[in-house]
């Protein structure tokens, strides 16, 4: 290391693959030390992905190649490190001290996964010991932790009392875009060869492959003013390309929060209710960490849910005989991504036509969706089994023939994904609807109301 920079502040990217607008980055740079930005591919995470060829990985690993080229034009570099994070930080502490380099402070955007709050917690105590300051900064969200709630400083569960305070407690300051970009300089980024760079690792180093990513399906990271515009008429039907596919840059921070919300407030209501439900699951997961995994409300834990494997196996393939189902599940398959309006009726297809535990299609869509964000996906099939803080009351069951009828009805979206819709070749219903309906109403019924 040549003319090693001796104190130092490290911005450790997490949800925030970027240097735009990010309040951790800004907040390191106002330590006034040159500031080194770092990323950990955490093998608590990749361990439990069991797809070599997961599409995440792949997506991550790009955006940190783009990102890493930004920093070169600074002089600058990515510090990379691959492994546990606790053994990772602590190499890197120790790296760091024996090339006569102080970290003055690891600046980090919060995450209120409780994986996430486990490993803070603990690395907290590990930079407590070497003098570290660990800041932990808002950036993923708007509002956090309990900054809305009731008036009795409770925290909400109920979704139109939590929008309503959430507007009325919003001010310019929660969405005023951080001058991170503009800080970047030679001079307030650590240099290249101000110390031991770390390489990029490969994606076969972790043990993954290189998947084509199609573009078409790795959406634009420039919010449409004229989707927001129409947003109101057309988010509900998927064929048409009326939503801003945006949740995948929201789910890995490619795009700010705070650009999305400044950007919803000029051009549509409607659109900018979507982004406070986002932040009501966040805060949902952040108080009742319980509702990543158990239903929120208990007694839908009693429900004797009847996982029949073949009935499973037919719903994640596609071919249940219901086209509309059908043909989100190969969307999913295909593309990682799936239109909101078919994630709820195949959601509810799966829990109440299926009776199907909620867990096993929570699980499914964590696996496949390139945008999956363990709080919108609990929180998405809580709604839809019922079980969840402000969920589809158990007795509402969608009828997957209706919504065709109403939200693909020149079958557009179906013929896409399903070609062989309308041939001999198209299986059966698995189910009768007015069978499986009533079962699933009986079904809730007998736990939830006793007699
Ligand atoms: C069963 C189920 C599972 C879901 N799983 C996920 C998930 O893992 N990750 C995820 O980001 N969203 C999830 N959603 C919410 C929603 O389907 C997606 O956010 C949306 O389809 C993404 O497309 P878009 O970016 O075009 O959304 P737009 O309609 O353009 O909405 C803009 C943004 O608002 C947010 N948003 C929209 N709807 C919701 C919602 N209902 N709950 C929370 N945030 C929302 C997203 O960040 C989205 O990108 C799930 C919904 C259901 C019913």
């Amino acid at each position: 290391m040549k003319n090693p920079a001796s104190t130092i502040a490290i911005h450790w990217i997490r949800r925030d693959i970027r240097i735009e607008d990010n309040r951790s980055l800004l907040s390191a740079f106002q330590q006034d030390k040159p500031v080194l930005i770092a990323f950990i591919f955490d093998q608590d995470i990749l361990d439990k992905l069991d797809n070599p060829e997961d599409r995440r990985v792949t997506f991550i690993h790009r955006e940190l190649q783009k990102l890493q080229h930004q920093l070169e034009g600074f002089g600058s570099t990515l510090h990379v490190g691959y492994g546990k994070p606790e053994v990772v930080w602590n190499q890197w502490i120790r790296d760091f001290q024996l090339a006569g380099v102080q970290i003055d402070s690891v600046h980090v955007g919060r995450d209120y996964e409780p994986y996430a709050q486990a490993r803070d917690r603990s690395l907290a105590s590990l930079f407590d010991e070497h003098g570290i300051a660990f800041k932990g900064i808002k950036d993923h969200v708007i509002f956090e932790k309990s900054e809305v709630t009731k008036d009795d400083g409770l925290p909400y569960t109920v979704f139109t009392p939590y929008s309503k305070k959430w507007r009325k407690t919003l001010t310019e300051g929660h969405y005023a875009k951080a001058e991170s970009l503009e800080w970047c300089s030679s001079k307030t980024l650590v240099q290249r060869n101000e110390v031991n760079t770390t390489e990029l690792p490969s994606l076969e180093s972790m043990g993954f492959r290189q998947v084509d990513l199609v573009d078409q399906w790795v959406p634009s990271k420039k919010i449409q003013p004229q989707t927001l515009h129409s947003y109101g008429e057309k988010r509900d039907f998927p064929s048409v390309a009326g939503t801003s596919r945006l949740s995948l840059h929201l789910r890995f921070g490619t795009v700010s929060i705070r650009e999305a919300l400044r950007s919803g407030l000029r051009h549509s209501e409607k659109w900018t209710t979507e982004l406070i439900w986002r932040d009501f699951y966040q805060t949902i997961l952040y108080h009742f960490p319980h509702s990543a995994t158990d239903s929120f409300r208990p007694a839908y834990d009693a429900i004797p849910w009847d996982n029949n494997e073949a009935h499973f196996a037919a719903w994640c393939e596609g071919r249940t005989g219901y086209p509309l189902v059908d043909a989100g599940m190969r969307e999913l398959l295909a593309t990682g991504f799936m239109h909101n309006r078919v994630r709820m009726v195949v959601a509810s297809f799966l829990c109440k036509h299926l009776l199907t535990d909620w867990r096993w299609g929570e699980r499914f869509f964590a696996r496949h969706l390139l945008d999956f964000d363990l709080a919108s996906n609990a929180g998405g099939w809580q709604w839809a089994a019922g079980s969840g803080c402000d969920a589809a009351p158990y007795f509402r069951v969608f009828n997957p023939s209706a919504q065709l009828a109403k939200f693909d009805k020149d079958e557009a979206y179906v013929k896409r994904w399903v070609p062989e819709f309308g041939t001999a070749r198209y299986p059966e219903p698995i189910v009768d609807h007015a069978t499986a309906r009533l079962r699933a109403i009986d079904t809730y019924k007998s736990v939830l109301k006793p007699t």
